[in-house]
């Protein structure tokens, strides 16, 4: 059977993945299930660099050999902070700091800027390198706003805290099935499944 290894330690990830990626025929496995075990620094510039270096990384690993190897990279774009966290999302205010801190300080850095100034967006880039050596990106997005307060207890990271307006709720309110229909990630993820078949 034709082998998917997705380049990722988080397990909520991996479900997400797997409910989307099921009916490709592949069988799908984390790095860990594919006994690939390596650093990889990811000093890209953009969200789809750092994919394609964690993608092309693994897929140089003898384990990874004939498999389509994907990798993610996501985060959280502030417009009224020029972007930030960006590509730094996971590191923001240091990787360890609890979210609750990570987006108590984003809520205080926005003080004073009014709703139409408080959009953002989640970001996910989607590398994928094939076994005939190619390598293809793709982007999913979704638009919002930055809450006033953290609100909901679905999710994670800065989950909280992104006001989704179609759906009058953060994206912590949000079920999983209703995350992955209008995610970033989804996004993306239906992009990669619609190339490979
Ligand atoms: P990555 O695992 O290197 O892609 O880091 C992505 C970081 O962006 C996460 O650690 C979160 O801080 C943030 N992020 C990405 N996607 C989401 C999401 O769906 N909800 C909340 N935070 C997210």
């Amino acid at each position: 059977m034709k082998k998917i290894i997705f380049a990722t330690g988080n397990e909520g990830k991996m479900r997400e993945v797997r409910m989307i990626l099921a009916e490709t025929g592949y069988e799908i496995l984390s790095m860990k299930e594919a006994g690939i075990d390596i650093d990889i620094v990811e000093d890209g510039k953009t969200f789809e660099e750092n994919a394609m270096i964690k993608a092309k990384a693994i897929a140089a690993t003898p384990e990874a050999a004939g498999a389509v190897v994907l990798a993610d990279d996501s985060g959280l774009e502030i417009d009224a902070l020029g972007g930030e966290p960006g590509i730094y999302s996971a590191r923001y205010e240091g990787e360890d700091t609890p979210y609750e801190i990570k987006n108590r300080k984003l809520i205080d850095r926005l003080e004073g800027v009014p709703d139409e100034k408080r959009t953002a967006r989640f970001v996910c880039a989607i590398a994928a390198a094939f076994p005939n050596g190619d390598v293809k990106s793709v982007r999913g997005t979704i638009e919002g706003r930055i809450n006033y307060d953290p609100v909901g207890e679905n999710g994670f990271g800065y989950d909280p805290i992104f006001y989704v307006p179609e759906f009058d709720c953060t994206t912590a309110q949000l079920s999983p099935e209703q995350k992955n229909e209008i995610s970033h990630r989804g996004k993306a993820l239906r992009m990669i499944k619609e190339f490979m078949e």
